[in-house]
């Protein structure tokens, strides 16, 4: 069977029940409590909290499209701190991304700073040689939201590891279809689902994956014990995204070069960052690590008064901040005040409209 997830191999389907009358596609499983009789050590599902069929389900398919096991949680910033919490202690040292995730580098800097952990920040840019020694864990994210700068993955994995660091990547923006960073040498994988994964704007959902069991255990364990759990439903619904996120990736991100190439070229366009366009600083390492260079483009106009202008005029790309969706939304990040990015900055999420439409609906805004 074929890594790739595709329409017509989705890879759970090889596990399900084929006999008449089974139900073709999954449905969530609503439970609180599951008959168990005796000693409950080792047996599934023992109480909603602790499993969940729908969870497993999904979970498979994640942890097999990542190269690793997978374990849900209700969004992304739930992963990212079952990945950071129960692995770092009071004195240990965090190396993590300046221009990352801002809610992340915001839960380090003020909850695991306050509970002793000593954390410094580097440019995404500057990771594959930051210093590690001393660290316990390196964080990383590549492409970086909202900047779409890279590290080199397996460069810092080696780096980290020789220093005795734990690597985990968010993989949000890239997906496991564009990039695969367990593969590349991370340790785990942290993802925020409720972009392109789900896909369709309408759930807030994340998993970690990782490749050791030992890790496994721990996010599991952290998830059981501080109740951090994904509905049945919200889970449903990220398994049914899932299904075409090969198509739709494919269909964003041929869009998003096409849309890269000309507003490169524009005149009211300062600056233009996608890792797809051959003249991009971090092309050769994209090359080298990604599968697909993405939907996302960050776009810096000659000045604020055009993005403002880009974000009112144009017709369907949606003001709205968040990634990933059927639909192309744009935001001018700097508005939240925790990206040290200027007010001439739009990161622009490309959906999957006819190519054309987008085009004209922009040069129509920037005319
Ligand atoms: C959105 C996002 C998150 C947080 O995900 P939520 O589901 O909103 O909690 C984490 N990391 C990155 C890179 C993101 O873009």
């Amino acid at each position: 069977m074929s890594d790739r997830l595709s329409p017509g191999g989705v890879v759970l389907d090889a596990d399900r029940q084929t006999a008449d009358g089974a139900p073709f596609a999954p449905s969530p499983v609503f439970a609180s409590t599951y008959h168990l009789t005796g000693d409950p050590t080792g047996r599934p599902f023992p109480y909603g909290r602790t499993d969940n069929p729908s969870w497993r389900a999904l979970e498979a398919t994640l942890g097999r499209l990542e190269g690793g096991e997978a374990v849900a949680f209700p969004s992304g910033m739930a992963a990212s701190v079952a990945a950071l919490a129960p692995f770092l202690h009071p004195g240990d040292l965090l190396v993590m991304p300046a221009d990352g995730y801002f809610a992340t580098r915001r839960y380090a800097e003020s909850v695991l700073a306050g509970w002793g952990v000593r954390v410094i920040t580097v440019p995404t840019s500057e990771m594959t040689a930051a210093p590690f020694a001393g660290a316990r864990l390196v964080w990383i994210e590549t492409p970086s939201n909202p900047g779409l700068d890279l590290c080199d993955i397996a460069a810092v994995a080696e780096r980290a590891h020789a220093a005795g660091a734990l690597v985990v990547a968010d993989n949000t923006t890239a997906t496991p279809l564009g990039q695969r960073p367990l593969g590349l040498g991370a340790d785990l994988v942290v993802s925020a689902d409720s972009k392109a994964i789900n896909g369709h704007s309408d759930v807030v959902f994340g998993h970690v994956a990782a490749r050791d069991a030992a890790h496994v255990e721990v996010a599991r364990d952290w998830r059981n014990l501080t109740g951090s759990i994904p509905g049945p439903m919200e889970t449903w619904l990220v398994q049914r995204g899932l299904m075409t996120l090969d198509v739709r990736l494919e269909r964003m991100s041929t869009s998003a070069l096409t849309i890269a190439g000309r507003l490169r070229a524009h005149p009211l366009v300062r600056a233009l960052r996608y890792p797809g366009l051959d003249d991009d600083p971090a092309h050769a390492l994209a090359r080298r690590q990604m599968t697909s260079f993405g939907f996302l483009l960050g776009v810096d106009f000659v000045d604020e008064a055009t993005a403002r202008r880009f974000l009112e005029r144009t017709r369907l790309i949606k003001e709205a901040t968040s990634f990933g969706g059927a639909h192309t939304s744009a935001e001018q990040r700097s508005r939240w005040g925790g990206d040290a990015v200027m007010p001439s900055f739009v990161r622009l999420s490309v959906g999957l409209e006819p190519v054309d439409d987008l085009l004209s609906d922009i040069e129509e805004a920037l005319s």
